[in-house]
């Protein structure tokens, strides 16, 4: 850690220095944005308490995405940091810079890189055995699971950044007596709380990474929802797994916290049980299991039409953490890479649903309900199973530490507008 954790810091952003901001000095995160209602070309930029300081304020130009500073890699970043965080808390240099400040309410957010690739992970243990035990209730985790960190490609074009509309799909799903699916939409929409890691530089093709050196290509992290219909994924899944239940909209945050800002909020790797094996020898590095966990707090809030409609805030359905990654982010990304397959500047790697061990830490609605069997009830008396067009679901996070600044990840958040009509004319 370095002068830019000193929780001391203040900065001449007076919002940014007040105890429930997301965004004080000792974050930083960037993201990309303009000015909302123009057409003005979207640039970078990073969140400062409730204001937005564009990256040319410092001379450097981004572009409309932010993969050019992904690919520059650690020793930039850090200097960066360094750089914003002195501009920021030396008071002689707001004159200069309070014109690059625009107020994040009068921003419009976009996705801060273009996604070349996007890999979905199935890290969080607890889920893959609460989702097991609801197929294979003898048997819920198979046993390739405590070895290999399991996942599957998913689509980049469809992964949008938080505010986005997500729009039901529609698929053939097949009700277990019916002897025939039938095209329609989704009756079980879900969520998944996830994490999901902004790749940095990339690695040659043929190149695996080693873990030693895994943390070098990864940028920062940002929330993601991966949306399921989990409908359409029981009838598609077998035998080679998700498809087009997934692939309709994945939505992540507008802002890439550094693991620069993570740094005070590392902790040690999963904790394996008795029964579980050593990592192998390629995803296995003392340091990383010493340190190479991350304390991200991870929430899921709902609010339904009827709950806007009567001003009732947003209902918490869930609260988890990044700690029920059986996988840590290094391993995650060596894992990706071992084959050889390269990593390119802005892939995104999902962590997979982070579920406690606790019913009111589960990471999904399906996990929630148990299976659409046990409805969930919102305030204001409406009951759920799984999501309802309307209804806005809203993914947060935070890392804090006792002695250390709480810094925020903002949200992701989707509302869900009906499915299109199946086009029969
Ligand atoms: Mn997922």
């Amino acid at each position: 850690m370095d002068e830019t954790h000193n929780p001391k810091l203040r900065s001449w952003v007076e919002s940014a220095n007040a105890p429930a901001s997301e965004f004080p000095i000792q974050n930083l995160p960037f993201g990309v944005f303009r000015p909302r209602g123009t057409q003005e070309p979207p640039r970078g930029g990073v969140a400062i308490g409730d204001q937005i300081l564009d990256l040319a304020a410092l001379g450097l130009k981004t572009g409309p995405s932010l993969n050019g500073l992904a690919a520059a890699g650690r020793k930039a970043w850090k200097a960066l940091r360094k750089q914003l965080s002195r501009a920021l808390s030396d008071p002689k240099q707001r004159r200069h810079l309070q014109r690059h400040l625009l107020p994040t309410k009068r921003a419009e957010l976009l996705l801060p890189v273009a996604i070349g690739d996007y890999s979905d992970f199935y890290a969080g243990i607890h889920h893959a055995t609460n989702l097991g035990r609801m197929f294979r209730p003898d048997c819920p985790l198979l046993p390739n699971y405590a070895w290999v960190p399991i996942g599957y490609h998913g689509r980049a074009s469809s992964i949008v950044v938080g505010g986005t509309p997500v729009v039901r799909p529609n698929g053939q799903t097949k009700a277990p007596e019916a002897p025939a699916p039938t095209f329609g939409p989704s009756r079980r929409l879900d969520f998944e709380l996830e994490l999901g890691i902004v790749i940095g530089p990339g690695n040659a093709l043929g190149k695996p990474v080693p873990i030693r050196r895994a943390l070098d290509h990864v940028f920062g992290v940002v929330l993601l929802n991966d949306w399921s219909a989990r409908d359409i994924q029981t009838w598609e899944y077998q035998p080679l797994g998700p498809f087009l239940a997934k692939s309709f909209a994945t939505t992540v945050s507008p802002w890439i916290v550094t693991l620069e800002a993570l740094e005070p909020f590392r902790c040690a790797a999963f904790e394996r049980a008795a029964n579980q094996p050593a990592p192998l020898d390629y995803l296995c590095d003392a340091a990383d299991q010493r340190a190479g966990g991350v304390a991200i707090e991870l929430e899921m809030h709902l609010r339904s039409a009827a709950m806007r409609a009567r001003n009732l805030p947003p209902a918490r359905l869930t609260r988890s953490s990044f700690r029920h990654s059986y996988w840590t982010v290094a391993q995650i990304v060596t894992h990706q890479a071992s084959n050889g397959c390269n990593l390119r500047p802005g892939d995104l790697l999902g962590s997979g649903t982070l579920s406690g061990t606790t019913p009111e830490s589960v990471g999904s609605m399906i996990e929630l309900t148990q299976g659409g069997k046990n409805p969930i009830v919102l305030p204001g008396g409406e009951s759920r199973t799984f999501l309802e067009d309307g209804d806005e679901v809203i993914q947060r996070g935070r890392c804090a530490r006792e002695g250390c600044v709480t810094i925020g990840f903002g949200a992701a958040t989707g509302r869900i507008a009906s499915a299109p009509g199946l086009g029969t004319a």
